[in-house]
Order: C-alpha cells, then structure tokens, then sequence
C-alpha cells in the first residue's frame, strides 16, 4: 500500500540527459508492484465517473478491480470488451482531460494513474498471453474501411466481431495511421503497434496496403465490387503552411513529412538511407503534440538547439502537460508570444528565421486571447531547419471523387452525429477526416459508433 494514498505511483523515466540521445521509450511503464499499489488506489465508486470520461467507455474500475487482485488477464479481458489498442491508449490518451480529469480522487489529490494501468496491463497481457479470439459465426457481407488509422482500425475490429468480412484500404505501405507514420518511437514503440493490428487479423479483418482510395479505386468501385457498406476513416493528413515569404527554401519542412521520414522511413534508423536534415539549429513552428513530436525527435537527429516557436503563451499551447514538461527537459526551448514572419534564404537553403514578438489581446471566437503583434520587435533567429507544425486538414481527394458526399468548408466529411452516415447512403465516416485534426481515442468512439450503425442497417 502506498504511504500517500493521495499520491499517485509515478511512472519511471528515462532521464532526460540519457533519452535526449536515443529514440527508446521514454517512460519505462510500472512494474507489477507499483501497479498493485496504485489500482490499490481506487475507490471502485458504484457509479464510475471516470467511465464517463472515457470515449469508448472502458470498464476502469472493474478493470482496475483485476489489478489489484493481480489477475492481469482478467483486467485485459475487461479492457477488451470496449478497446481494440489499449497498448496505444495507455501511451497517448490524453486521461487529465478525460477519465483521470473525473477520477473521484483528483478532488483531494492525485486522479488514480489510470492511462499507467492501462498499459501496464496491455503489455503484461503481449508478454505473456496469445491473443486468441472466440469463434466468430461469419455473415458472408463484406464491408469497407478507408484508412488504417484508429478510426478505421477500431471500425474494422468491432465490424469483424459480428461478423463481417472486413477490408482496410490503406494509401501508405504499413497500416496504424499517425500511430505508425506521425508519433515517435519514443513515445510509442512500432513493433507494439505492429502486435495491436496483428490481433485485427486475427479477427479475420484484411489489409489491403499501398491503395489510394479515390485514385487507385472509388468508393463508387467499391459498391460496384460487392461492398454494402464503407466508412472513411482517412484522417486529417494535410499539413497547413504559414503562408510567409521563403516558406518553400531547402530545409523548411511540414511536421508530417518530418515525422514520416523518421517514423516511418526509418531515417532514425543508423543505417537508414532515408533523406532528412540532421544536426544544427531548428525552429518548429507551433506548439500542439506533433511540434512538441518534430522537436524532440529533431534533438534525437542531432540538433544542436530546438526552439519551439509559438505565437501565444504557455497556458494557451494545446499539447499535452507531460509531453511539453519533457520536451523542457530534454532541452527543448520555447520562444513563446512570438510569431514568424519570413525564411530566411541564403543559396536557396534556410539562413534564419524573422520573427516578430506578439502580445495577447481580446478573445477570438474559439475563446483564446487573440495574439497581435508588437510594433518594431522584429528579430531573427538564427536556425538551418525549420519544421512548421500549425495543422492538418483532411485531404481533399476523396471527397473530390466520391458523387454525392458533402463535406465543410475547411475539408471535413459531413456526416449524421448519431449514426455518423455521411450525405452518401452505406458511406460513413469518422475521425480527423470529420473533425480535423483531434485525437486517438476520439478517432477509435467515433469507429465505434459508426459500427453499430452499419450493423444496424445491414442487418435491417
Ligand atoms: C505527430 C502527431 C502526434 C499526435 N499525438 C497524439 C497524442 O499524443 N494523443 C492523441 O490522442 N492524439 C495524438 N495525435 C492525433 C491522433 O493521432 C489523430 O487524432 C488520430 O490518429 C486520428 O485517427 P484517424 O483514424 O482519424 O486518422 P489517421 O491516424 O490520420 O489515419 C488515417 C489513415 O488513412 C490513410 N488514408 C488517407 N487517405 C486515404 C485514401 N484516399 N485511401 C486510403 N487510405 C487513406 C492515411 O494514410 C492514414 O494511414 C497526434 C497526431 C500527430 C500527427
């Protein structure tokens, strides 16, 4: 039992001195004690709060309850019944804003480490169990998924355990979406995402890579092929640019294309032959989870100073505490209150970054202080990179292609909150591809979602 009951078990870490040179997992995980010990500290409340929190609703307490007991299957099998990834979940859910944020003990003090758990039992139950699912009595129809993102991994799971003869589509050689291509290794090891999509197939659920739905077949083809149904879980994967002077020099990156070729290109790989700029000064524009991923996996590459650049201030940057409290660690700067205005360009390759001080005005209409900028404060800063990490927006192609599927403005698929159909009859969508860009386990509610619709309607 803890001394603290109050206090959570802290998860072990890599020390920053150490992690800032390599790309394995920062944080180590418990082990079976400190896990005992702090399932210890949930109060089992009758009406679980921080289930509510939960976009797919994990069972925690009862969960938690195997824990404690030190049935680590049972606690596994518990998980599964509402999550197909909860190796994934347990490393980059955002818990302090959703189930630990309505944990009963963060009243008076720590919420339980409920994310910690999590993965503490995924990867007990990966070390030490085969995955093996029940019998499956198959429905012989056959339903489409766009996307091998959480989304479309989470639609293709619970699809195939009613029934249905399930194919993934997906543009890239290698399913798992950002999973795979966008969130370092350090934060969430390949070979774990590797053994989440294998259970899928275990399902019966097939991968079909290296497909451009839109390009290399429509989604028309697809029902023209026999599919009933299709949902599109194709993500937000188009990167916004700032729109300045210089933007397209040598040494300018998008914070995806930065990211896939170290994640999954392997650049970070010693003898990887994949291209990408290492060593000297880097600026990343931006200050949500992928600037904070660009940075630190610069600093990994061999950078000599990573400055995050970012035009509001500390309480305004939307990445996750933890994630920006160990970019801090490892080195990482911040020039906060402070907005790019031109690349600097010297043989056609990046030689500074202008920049201007900004100041925080009235609140805009999304509720945060408007940032404008500070008359004569211009300055440069001195970098060779720079990684602009301001958004992503869905690509266009699909809607492009596909009659009768409206979308909004700015990208987004359209579709029915409850059922999430989209305005195209059998064509669902969820996802980055319907909100832009969000989050994993609110990609994996709205997969889930979208399942018992196209059950529902199938079935009918
Ligand atoms: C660097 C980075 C770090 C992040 N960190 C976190 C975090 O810590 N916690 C968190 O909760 N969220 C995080 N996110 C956000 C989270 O990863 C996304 O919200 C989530 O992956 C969205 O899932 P999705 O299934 O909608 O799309 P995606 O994961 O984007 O997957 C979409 C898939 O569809 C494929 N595709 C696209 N178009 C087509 C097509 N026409 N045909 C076939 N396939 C297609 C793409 O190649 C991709 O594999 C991060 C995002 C990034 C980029």
């Amino acid at each position: 039992m803890p001394q603290d009951m109050f206090k959570r078990v802290e998860l072990p870490k890599q020390l920053p001195d150490e992690r800032r040179h390599n790309f394995s997992e920062v944080s180590l995980g418990y082990t079976i004690a400190m896990a005992q010990t702090e399932a210890s500290r949930c109060l089992e409340c009758p009406k679980p709060l921080c289930r509510d929190g939960c976009p797919v609703g994990i069972q925690i307490p009862q969960f938690i309850h195997f824990v404690k007991g030190g049935d680590f299957e049972s606690a596994y099998n518990k998980i599964a019944e509402d999550s197909n990834l909860p190796a994934i979940c347990g490393r980059v859910c955002p818990q302090e804003e959703q189930c630990e944020k309505r944990c009963v003990r963060g009243i008076k003090g720590d919420a339980v480490s409920i994310g910690a758990l999590e993965r503490f039992v995924a990867d007990w139950y990966m070390n030490n169990k085969q995955f093996a699912p029940a019998d499956i009595k198959q429905n012989g129809k056959r339903v489409a998924v766009v996307g091998a993102g959480p989304s479309g991994l989470t639609c293709a799971a619970d699809l195939a355990k009613r029934g249905y003869s399930v194919t993934v589509f997906e543009a890239l050689h290698k399913a798992g979406g950002v999973l795979s291509y966008g969130i370092p290794e350090f934060r969430l090891p390949k070979a774990l995402v590797a053994r989440e999509i294998k259970n899928l197939e275990t399902l019966g659920v097939k991968f079909e890579t290296n497909v451009v739905i839109g390009k290399s077949v429509t989604v028309d083809e697809l029902f023209a092929d026999g599919f009933r149904a299709v949902f599109i879980g194709s993500g937000a994967g188009l990167p916004t640019f700032m729109n300045i002077e210089g933007e397209n020099l040598n040494g300018v990156y998008a914070a995806n294309e930065y990211l896939t070729r170290s994640n999954l290109m392997k650049a970070y790989s010693k003898d990887s032959t994949t291209p990408i700029k290492r060593g000297g000064r880097v600026a990343v524009v931006g200050a949500g989870n992928v600037a904070m991923d660009s940075a630190r996996t610069a600093l990994r590459l061999g950078a000599s100073e990573v400055t995050i650049v970012y035009r509001r201030g500390k309480d305004e940057m939307p990445a996750r505490e933890e994630e920006i409290e160990n970019a801090v660690e490892e080195g990482v700067k911040l020039q906060l209150l402070t907005a790019p205005v031109e690349v600097i360009g010297k043989n056609f390759k990046v030689a500074g970054l202008r920049c201007q001080k900004m100041e925080l005005g009235e609140a805009d209409v999304s509720g945060r202080r408007r940032p404008t900028p500070v008359k004569g404060s211009e300055f440069v800063l001195n970098v060779e990179t720079v990684i602009v990490a301001i958004g992503q927006s869905p690509n266009p192609l699909l809607c492009r292609t596909t009659s009768g599927l409206n979308t909004h403005k700015w990208g987004g698929i359209i579709v029915n909150e409850e059922t999430m159909e989209s305005s195209k009859p059998n064509v669902y969508a969820g996802g980055d591809a319907v909100t832009g860009a969000a989050t994993v386990i609110l990609a994996m509610g709205a997969g889930r979602k979208a399942t018992k619709a196209i059950d529902e309607r199938l079935k009918g």
